[in-house]
């Protein structure tokens, strides 16, 4: 597979949803627009992101970057279900209520990572797509490394490979490639870990993952003002997406029985297709995890109380 580039939210969106999407004006969203300069400010956002409707029926949003000629724009989606059925169709010209700050919150600080390169997220699907380059790379790296050791013995293998990867690093950045000097990055670790590099490489990247969710679940703590707005915000969603995935299941699988044997099996491959990608890209921490770790943030950062 091809180097990746980092995740931007085309890659989110569209693989889950394949709907139409457009984004959102200020005369239609105010009060949402100017709590977000805001927040972009806190944040050390050089631009508000954008902010788009997802018109699609199950409550979520997304935050990530899109890449227009060469530059990264910050976008925040949310999906006309988050609207309707965890906020009720709220006035967005006139109030942002706290659980939908707290969720933007959380988006804007993804969004604030992505496009500082520094983000975890990133990695939820680049080691599993991209793990057999990054392993071919890091043996390369790892055999440079050693020739150099022959000739040079009184550095360090590790101290060459650190070399050899920042030299390579260098040589992507001057020709034009400078979005990947991630994937050197993941590279070389996996070269470090050696035998193991593998397995390493999947847990420091499932790792970096939860780390980079934790962190978007404190900014949304933070943002909201405590984390009880956020919390119901979660079982609002958790709740509306049981209500509508059940019966669309059941539905799915009634029509798939009265189909032929060959438009079942490329029926089950797009549904396989469609969840590989729903269980790679979606690694967020469990509900109970999330809701302790909001609390705890809420407890330390906010001085609020445990006991709620
Ligand atoms: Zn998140």
């Amino acid at each position: 597979m091809a180097p990746q580039k980092l995740l931007s939210i085309e890659d989110i969106v569209h693989p889950f949803y394949n709907s139409q999407e457009r984004p959102m004006g200020r005369h239609e969203a105010a009060a949402v627009f100017d709590w977000m300069d805001k927040q972009a400010k806190l944040l050390g956002l050089e631009k508000t992101p954008e902010l788009w409707h997802v018109e699609h029926d199950l409550p979520n949003a997304a935050g990530g970057f899109a890449k227009h000629e060469g530059r990264k724009i910050g976008r925040v989606f949310l999906t006309r279900g988050m609207l309707e059925r965890v906020f009720d169709s709220p006035n967005l010209n006139h109030h942002v209520p706290a659980g939908l700050k707290g969720l933007l919150g959380h988006e804007m600080q993804h969004v604030s990572e992505m496009m500082s390169g520094a983000d975890g997220m990133a990695m939820r699907k680049f080691p599993l797509f991209a793990f057999p380059l990054v392993a071919m790379t890091g043996y390369t790296l790892y055999t440079k490394a050693q020739d150099r050791k022959i000739q040079d013995s009184s550095k360090s293998l590790d101290e060459h490979l650190n070399a050899v990867t920042e030299e390579q690093q260098q040589k992507m950045r001057e020709s034009g490639r400078g979005d990947q000097v991630d994937m050197l990055e993941w590279s070389k670790r996996m070269a470090l870990a050696g035998g193991v590099g593998l397995v390493g490489g999947s847990m420091i990247a499932a790792r970096m993952s939860l780390n980079a969710e934790f962190r978007a679940l404190a900014a949304e703590v933070r943002a909201a003002g405590g984390a009880e707005p956020c919390i119901e915000v979660l079982h609002k969603m958790e709740k509306a997406s049981a209500e509508l995935v059940g019966p669309r299941l059941q539905q799915w699988t009634a029509d798939l029985s009265k189909r032929s044997f060959m438009d079942q099996m490329s029926e089950f491959y797009k549904l396989v297709r469609h969840e590989l990608r729903a269980s790679t890209m979606h690694k967020h921490p469990s509900t109970a995890e999330q809701i302790n770790h909001m609390r705890k943030v809420a407890a330390e950062e906010l001085g609020q109380g445990l006991a709620h």
